[in-house]
């Protein structure tokens, strides 16, 4: 009988590079230093119990907000206000080292991120301040295009889009994250984009929360020769858990869950409720019917075989999207699951090296690579 995958779990620095938290408590003022079940899929006591060392929180808001850089600087606050106060449980780090002393004083170690470019309003110096209040990644894009890069919905839904991948001040703008030592993070890029990044960044860039579009082919999932291309740069991609980017199936079956309930979706739409609210509002309506939407937990462990069979064990990373996605995979419901995770690598017959590598240690090594 091998080690079992409980003490794999404990013994690996279990990172996630992608979690929405701060911008739903913003939205809804709840506090993630409570225990919010039912409310959220994270919270301080359940990372604990998901055996989580360190959480990249990133600072998130859409293209309809109406000042990005204020909403930002709201997120950053309330994590500091919540770090503050619990200083025994969570501290926030900046850099591979800090992390590390965190996780081994028993704490979970915080980084922030920039979750959507249009956030630094076009102005270097604001992407300075986030780097300054311990941003260490930066999304290019959300769904919305930047004024210089174009994202992966807009360069797939709108073909007569003015401006397609990184203008010149969107090159300089990878540049000064480069100096900085702030990854930049290619999910929700268009592909233009990508390759633009590809030919600009001196550093390991990273996708923070996406999958493999072969077996889901959706925009935000990256084609074969992004992935090879971000692991030819020693890189990482981040497998996310959001059903619709885990299985090509998902749209058709929400579709059809959208248009049992078209009277109540239409009335939402016609209170002024963007259509993605309105769908996260008519989910949580309807939990019984939308956990039948979920996909199965083997997807995600397809993904993640499908990226180390196509470029190798040290480019593969856990990106959850957890408090940012309406539906999680089956058993992934929360949090608290991810040693199933472990559990899952193990069975597979992954090495507890590589069940490692994958967990958290790859993100580490790309954490260092743009470190100054
Ligand atoms: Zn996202």
């Amino acid at each position: 009988m091998g080690v079992s995958y409980r003490s794999i779990h404990q013994k690996a620095i279990v990172i996630d590079t992608h979690n929405d938290i701060l911008s739903l408590c913003l939205e809804k003022k709840l506090y993630f230093d409570s225990d919010l079940k039912g409310k959220s899929h994270s919270d301080l006591g359940r990372w604990r119990e998901g055996g989580l060392n360190a959480q990249l929180f990133v600072v998130w808001c859409d293209e309809i907000n109406k000042s990005p850089f204020e909403y930002a600087v709201k997120q950053f606050d309330l994590f500091d206000l919540i770090a503050y106060r619990n200083p025994d449980k969570l501290s926030k780090v900046a850099d591979s080292k800090s992390l590390l002393k965190v996780v081994n004083e028993g704490k979970i170690a915080a980084i922030l991120a920039v979750e959507g470019g249009h956030m630094i309003e076009n102005d270097l110096e604001k992407l300075n301040y986030f780097y300054n209040r311990g941003a260490r990644y930066m999304t290019l894009t959300w769904n919305n295009s930047t004024d210089w890069a174009s994202s992966s919905f807009d360069e797939s839904s709108n073909p007569d889009l003015h401006q397609k991948g990184l203008s010149e001040f969107g090159r300089q703008v990878i540049k000064r994250m480069n100096q900085l030592g702030m990854m930049v993070d290619v999910s929700h890029a268009g592909e233009q984009t990508f390759w633009d990044v590809i030919d600009t960044s001196t550093k390991p860039i990273f996708a923070s929360h996406s999958n493999v579009f072969s077996i889901c082919p959706v925009h935000r999932n990256l084609k074969d020769e992004q992935i090879k291309a971000i692991a030819g740069q020693g890189g990482i991609i981040s497998v996310n858990f959001y059903s619709a980017f885990l299985d090509k199936t998902f749209m058709k079956k929400k579709d059809e869950f959208i248009a049992d309930h078209k009277a109540e979706f239409e009335e939402l739409l016609k209170k002024g409720m963007i259509d993605y609210m309105a769908e996260d509002l008519l989910f949580s309506y309807y939990p019984t019917e939308t956990e039948k939407l979920s996909a199965p937990f083997s997807l995600l462990l397809e993904h993640i075989e499908y990226l180390v069979n196509l470029v190798g064990i040290d480019h593969v990373g856990i990106g959850s999207d957890f408090d940012g996605i309406n539906s999680a995979p089956a058993e992934l419901y929360d949090v608290t699951a991810y040693p199933l995770i472990t559990k899952a690598l193990i069975e597979k017959g992954f090495s507890e090296k590589d069940a490692i590598k994958i967990l958290g240690s790859n993100f580490l090594r790309v954490l260092r690579a743009n470190e100054n």
